[in-house]
């Protein structure tokens, strides 16, 4: 079906009918919509690109205070980090050391490494880094906290039994206003073998009838020194520490009494293989001699330690 359309002729100066076919006008139609649509795409395009809508400005401006918020977690994790690191420090030089517990090893400590994150498989950006740290370091943080709270749990058992352990542990001279160490611990000629043998403990000269005291808390032994040590006091104090007493001219303590720091025990001697009246004194730790002078340090002033350190140390002839 054609439709009737007139358009004007200049030639021969009259309106001449044209025939359109319909196919023509809906070509023209496709043609005014394709292009206006394409110039509609277009304008949105730009407004697209160049403005941002209130919901992206919202939305930009909320991601950058996450943003600034993740930075600020991130730099508390860090600083609670030198601060556990700090009490970590103490507890093991100082707390442990006190109580004579190990320190922990470092790798026990620090559980860094070895740690994954859920967000490894995610493409990095800032956002995502910044949640990876936090995520490794409050990680680290939890582990290191547990080991520290472990590690203070333990401390605080030794704490409780911390007086007795005091009360144990040799720390004062066992002759008042000692005299002289003359012979030191270690390798020392004997007096009668006249070899060079291990001495174990030191000689402290002294009159005969000199006042012998118990240097810590414990139970007289009723274990049997050797020969040599004459009359003699063996005292356990617990926490594997011992102290004997050897020359004695007399003791006046029985194997199971209970005995107290600075209690009278006995009075010095010369029984046994002793070259002249004297005190023989021996710490054993863990069942090992070790060296008493280093117990003498709750009664004396430095000076006196070290005069009698130093005096302990000569390489002389031990009284056995
Ligand atoms: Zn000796």
């Amino acid at each position: 079906m054609a439709r009737n359309f007139y358009f004007f002729n200049p030639d021969t100066m009259s309106f001449e009918q044209a025939k359109l076919s319909v196919w023509t006008i809906v070509k023209r139609i496709i043609w005014l919509v394709t292009t206006a649509i394409a110039f509609a795409i277009f304008v949105l395009w730009i407004a697209f690109y160049l403005f941002d809508s209130p919901k992206e400005k919202m939305l930009q401006k909320e991601n950058n205070e996450l943003k600034e918020q993740l930075r600020a977690i991130n730099k508390n994790l860090e600083v609670m980090d030198v601060v556990l690191e700090d009490i970590q420090d103490r507890d093991d030089q100082v707390y442990r050391a006190i109580f004579e517990a190990e320190p922990i090893p470092l790798e026990t400590r620090n559980p860094w490494f070895n740690l994954t994150t859920r967000y490894d498989s995610i493409p990095q950006s800032e956002t995502v880094k910044l949640l990876k740290t936090i995520d490794l370091k409050t990680k680290g943080l939890f582990i290191k906290l547990k080991e520290e709270r472990e590690s203070l749990d333990s401390l605080l058992l030794l704490a409780e039994n911390k007086n007795d352990m005091l009360a144990a542990i040799p720390a004062i001279r066992p002759i008042k206003n000692m005299y002289n160490v003359t012979s030191g611990f270690g390798l020392r000629i004997h007096p009668i073998l006249k070899t060079y043998r291990k001495h174990t403990g030191v000689d402290i000269t002294a009159p005969r009838g000199t006042p012998i005291y118990a240097t810590a808390d414990g139970t007289v032994s009723r274990q049997q020194a050797a020969m040599g040590y004459g009359t003699n006091v063996i005292i356990d104090h617990g926490f594997s520490y011992q102290t004997l007493y050897g020359h004695l001219s007399k003791k006046i303590v029985k194997p199971g009494q209970k005995v107290k720091r600075g209690e009278l025990i006995g009075y010095v001697g010369n029984t046994g293989l002793s070259m002249g009246p004297h005190l023989h004194y021996e710490v054993w730790k863990n069942g090992i001699p070790v060296n008493p002078v280093q117990f003498f340090t709750s009664d004396i002033t430095p000076e006196e330690y070290n005069a009698i350190l130093e005096s302990s140390k000569k390489v002389n002839q031990a009284l056995s």
